[in-house]
């Protein structure tokens, strides 16, 4: 593990003593939250939960469930998967005792969890007992042409909602259970991604208000926890009045932010950036130094709208981005409460940020 200790130490201390911003860490494994704790993180800012479904325990279960073609079938797969999603959280939890966490439901492009070869389908057909044409049909029904701008983050959860029931009563469950022993509780915090309307938060809402409602009921305990939402789609940044009113949290996803608002794959543009930017197309790759005429303005105008219509809404930024000093320096300018980048990035991201709050300070 890392550790800051001796000079370094020295000057991580008089970062943090300077800076205005929280520093959290983008976390999706023990591993990462264990290298983000020895980092002296201030949180988890982002668990990507689709990374935890890719195991050979889980692929199959997850795809058994995204093919159901009932309600109750699609039940019986996330039965089978709640209770390691529980240990998922059991054991984060349990690492950043006392810290916050910030848990994304479930934002996989949909064709991640389609079989793919005939071998897997076979596979998939002897599990569900049924025939391996009715797999091959079912998966076809449900290939998109674009599944990066199709069934993924939030638009997932309102046709099938029992996917986030199911990760909220297992983040209620690890959260009941290591608070239970923990000295310094957690307190979760779960976040929609890929919203663009308030109504999709609202319908999420209300589901997960039901399902703490139920765990509460079954244990006599109380739960506290926020629901927030990723800004990663230009509408979200436009209606982000709407969003605060709903969401205690927005943290922005530049990932997608800046892929939305180019139009510009990010699975691709390293295809053709070094052409864009030899000839001053784009001054640099939007996907590392954050565009701030472009993507920064809608940064701004969320973060305006955000605030506006909910003075309490907390802002972080969540992605690659968060780590570039440029973009943090940007992200106190605008007030933001906090950055979240990958562990490794995070002293780069405090040392920013002190060097950020004392430049905003002097008016520069
Ligand atoms: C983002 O889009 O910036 C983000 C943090 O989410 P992901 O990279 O998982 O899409
Ligand atoms: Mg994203």
């Amino acid at each position: 593990q890392p550790e800051i200790s001796g000079a370094f130490g020295t000057l991580m201390g008089w970062a943090d003593a300077t800076r205005r911003m929280r520093v959290r860490a983008n976390a999706d494994t023990p591993q990462d939250a264990r290298t983000a704790r020895a980092f002296e993180v201030d949180g988890i800012g982002l668990c990507r939960t689709e990374q935890m479904f890719f195991d050979e325990a889980r692929i199959n279960v997850m795809r058994e469930m995204i093919l159901a073609e009932t309600v109750e079938e699609r039940r019986g797969a996330l039965d089978r998967l709640l209770p390691m999603q529980r240990g998922d959280f059991v054991e984060l939890f349990e690492i950043m005792a006392g810290l916050q966490v910030t848990i994304r439901l479930l934002d996989p492009p949909l064709h991640e969890f389609l079989p793919h070869s005939r071998d897997e389908m076979r596979e998939l057909a002897e599990q569900m007992d049924l025939p391996v044409s009715h797999i091959i049909h079912r998966a076809e029904q449900l290939q998109e042409f674009n599944p990066m701008l199709g069934m993924r983050g939030v638009r997932l959860a309102v046709t099938m909602p029992e996917i986030y029931e199911m990760q909220a009563r297992a983040i209620f469950e690890a959260v009941l259970e290591v608070n239970s022993r923990a000295e310094a509780p957690v307190i979760p915090e779960i976040m929609i991604p890929l919203v663009s309307a308030a109504r999709e938060v609202e319908l999420v809402k209300a589901r997960i208000e039901a399902v703490a409602r139920d765990v509460e009921r079954e244990t006599g305990a109380r739960l506290e926890y926020r629901l927030g939402v990723m800004v990663e789609t230009p509408r979200a940044a436009l209606r982000a009045g709407d969003l605060a009113r709903t969401a205690s949290f927005m943290s922005f996803g530049t990932n997608d932010l800046t892929q939305m608002t180019y139009g510009l794959s990010r699975d691709d543009a390293g295809r053709f950036m070094r052409d864009y930017v030899n000839q001053g197309v784009y001054p640099e790759d939007p996907f590392h130094a954050l565009d701030l005429e472009g993507v920064g303005e809608l940064l701004l105008i969320a973060s305006r709208r955000g605030r506006k219509a909910n003075p309490d809404v907390v802002l972080g930024i969540c992605g690659e981005h968060a780590g570039d000093p440029a973009s943090v320096r940007f992200c106190e300018l605008l007030g933001f409460d906090y950055v979240s980048c990958s562990p490794y990035r995070t002293p780069i991201a405090r040392l920013a940020a002190a060097q950020a709050a004392l430049l905003v300070k002097a008016g520069r």
